[in-house]
C-alpha cells in the first residue's frame, strides 16, 4: 500500500516511511492511494477473533511494507488485556474494548480501559511499539517534543516509556494541571521520559514547541519528532474498534449499526469512515462537539470555519476543546474524489479568508447520503444532564466526554439499527464536572489508588525557549 499527499504534491510513499512523519512536504496529510475492501467471507472470519489478531488483519492490509511477522508480533505485544484492564469491567479485558448495553439498541463501546484511561492509549501504545521497531531497523533514534494540557502528553509518555530510541520531552503548563493528571505524568520515573512544567499556560508551552520546530537546524541536529493526532498510523490504529464494536454488537454481517463520535481533531471519527470505506456496515457516522461547533457547523451547512483563540471556549470537556480539526482535510479529500489539487486549493482559502464553503458543492449532499455523516453539539449544560440521566436510568456513570456523545447520539437513534457510543475516557479523569453533575467522587481504579502521594519527576522552567531548548541537547548529547 503506498501513501500521498491529500494536497497532491509528494511523491508515493510505504508505510514505514510515513509512519515517523508529521505533515507531508506539501503541507498535507498522507493518505492510502486506495481503501482495501473487506470481503463477507472476511467480515465473517474475523467475528471470532481477539482483539489483536483483528488488529493485525486490518493493519497488515495498511502496513504491507512490514513483514507480516514482525506486525503479528507488534500487535500482540500491544493489545494485551493487561494494559488495557484499567477501568472497570476486569472480567472483561481480554475484550480490551468492552461493549455496555444500556438498553435495546444503545451501547457504550469502552475504549478508555488503558493506561491513562482515555481513548488515545488505543493508537498511542501501538505508535510506541512501533516507533521503537523502525528505529531499531535503521538504527536511529527520536526525541519527541510535544506541549499539552493532560491528556495527549500523558498518553504520549505512557506509550513511550522505557522504548529505545525514543525521548519524550513534554512541556505543560506549571500548576494549572490536576493533580491527578499531574501524578499521572510527573510521577514516571522512565530515564527517557522529560517532564518540562513552563511558568505560563498551555498556549505559551505549545508556542514554545513551535518555536523550537521552526529552528529547522536544532530540529534535525536533535531529531525532533512528534506525535500530534494527524499521524496516520494513530488514526488507522483506531478503526480497528469500529469493527470489533460492529461485531459486538451484531450476530450477522447483513446488519448495520451506527457510531456516535466525541470529536475534536476528528480523527477518532475519521477512523469510523475509514472502516466503513472498506466495507463495514456502518449506517451513521455522528460527529458529537461541545461549544466547539466546528464540524457540527460543517456538517449541518457546509461551511468548515476556524475559529480564532478567542472564539474558541474553554469547556468542562477540555479534549475536545479545538480550532480547527486537523484530521477533517482527510475526509474531505475523499469527499471531493481525491482531487489534491482542489483541497490545496479549498485549505488556501481557510489560510486567506478562514473558511471555506461547499454548500453549494455537488459533493456536499454525499456528507449524508453517500459517507453517512451526521452531527450535532452540546453545552455544560447538556453534558450535566446527561451524566446524571445515565446514571439515573441505567446505573453507568460517564465522563463529559462520552456525555456531549451520548446527548448528540440521542437526536440520530433509529428503530432496529445499534447505536454505539464511543467512550473516550472515565470520569475520573474529569472529576470535577462528573462531582458537579451527580453530586458523588467519580469511583478511582484500584490501579490508581494514591498516585498522588508518588515520587514525581519534572523541570520547571520560565517561558525561555532557549532554555528549553539548552535542556534538550544536555539531555540528548547530540
Ligand atoms: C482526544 C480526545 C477526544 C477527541 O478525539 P479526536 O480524535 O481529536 O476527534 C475526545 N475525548 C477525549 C477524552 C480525548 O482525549
Amino acid at each position: 500500500m503506498q501513501y500521498v499527499s491529500t494536497r497532491g504534491g509528494s511523491a508515493p510513499q510505504e508505510f514505514s516511511q510515513i509512519l515517523l512523519e508529521g505533515l507531508a512536504v506539501d503541507g498535507g496529510l498522507a493518505m492510502p492511494v486506495s481503501y482495501p475492501k473487506v470481503t463477507d467471507a472476511e467480515l465473517t472470519a474475523w467475528r471470532k477473533l481477539s482483539y489483536a489478531d483483528l488488529a493485525f488483519k486490518i493493519l497488515s492490509k495498511f502496513a504491507t511494507d512490514i513483514p507480516a511477522d514482525d506486525l503479528r508480533a507488534l500487535v500482540k505485544k500491544t493489545y494485551t488485556a493487561q494494559v488495557y484492564c484499567n477501568g472497570r469491567n476486569p472480567a472483561q479485558a481480554n475484550e480490551i474494548t468492552p461493549l455496555t448495553t444500556l438498553e435495546k439498541d444503545l451501547h457504550i463501546l469502552e475504549l478508555s480501559n488503558g493506561p491513562t484511561l482515555a481513548f488515545k492509549d488505543m493508537a498511542m501504545q501501538l505508535l510506541g511499539n512501533l516507533f521503537e521497531y523502525a528505529l531499531a531497523k535503521t538504527n536511529s533514534e527520536l526525541n519527541i517534543l510535544g506541549a499539552t494540557s493532560g491528556d495527549t502528553g500523558s498518553a504520549a509518555e505512557y506509550a513511550m516509556r522505557g522504548k529505545r530510541g525514543v525521548r519524550v520531552f513534554m512541556l505543560s503548563p506549571h500548576g494549572k494541571m490536576s493533580a491527578f493528571q499531574r501524578a499521572q505524568m510527573y510521577s514516571l520515573q522512565d530515564e527517557n521520559i522529560f517532564n518540562i512544567a513552563i511558568r505560563g499556560m498551555f498556549d505559551d508551552a505549545q508556542d514554545i514547541v513551535k518555536a523550537v520546530s521552526n529552528d529547522h537546524a536544532f530540529k534535525a541536529r536533535q531529531k525532533i519528532g512528534t506525535v500530534n493526532s494527524i499521524n496516520w498510523a494513530r488514526v488507522l490504529a483506531q478503526a480497528v474498534y469500529y469493527f470489533k464494536g460492529y461485531f459486538a454488537a451484531t450476530t450477522s454481517n447483513d446488519q448495520q449499526v451506527s457510531f456516535t463520535v466525541p470529536s475534536g481533531n476528528f480523527g477518532n471519527v475519521l477512523a469510523g469512515h475509514i472502516a466503513r470505506q472498506m466495507g463495514l456496515p456502518i449506517r451513521r457516522l455522528v460527529a458529537a462537539t461541545n461549544e466547539n461547533n466546528v464540524l457540527d457547523e460543517f456538517f449541518r451547512t457546509g461551511v468548515y470555519r476556524v475559529r480564532k483563540s478567542s472564539e474558541t471556549y474553554e469547556t468542562s470537556s477540555p479534549s475536545m476543546d479545538i480550532s480547527k480539526a486537523s484530521n477533517f482535510e482527510r475526509f474531505v479529500y475523499d469527499l471531493l474524489g481525491q482531487d489534491g489539487a482542489a483541497v490545496k486549493a479549498l485549505w488556501q482559502q481557510v489560510d486567506s479568508q478562514g473558511y471555506f464553503d461547499l454548500s453549494q458543492h455537488p459533493a456536499f449532499p454525499e456528507t449524508a447520503s453517500r459517507y453517512g455523516f451526521g452531527s450535532g453539539c452540546s453545552t455544560h449544560a447538556d453534558r450535566l444532564q446527561t451524566i446524571r440521566e445515565t446514571q439515573a436510568k441505567y446505573g453507568v456513570l460517564i465522563d463529559t466526554h462520552t456525555a456531549d456523545a451520548m446527548k448528540v447520539a440521542q437526536e440520530w437513534r433509529e428503530p432496529g439499527i445499534p447505536m454505539l457510543v464511543l467512550e473516550t475516557a472515565l470520569p475520573i479523569k474529569f472529576a470535577e464536572t462528573v462531582k458537579e453533575a451527580t453530586g458523588q467522587a467519580a469511583p478511582r481504579p484500584p490501579a490508581f489508588a494514591g498516585i498522588e502521594d508518588l515520587p514525581q519527576r519534572c523541570e520547571v522552567m520560565d517561558v525561555n525557549v532557549q532554555t528549553v531548548k539548552d535542556f534538550i541537547t544536555q539531555r540528548t548529547g547530540l
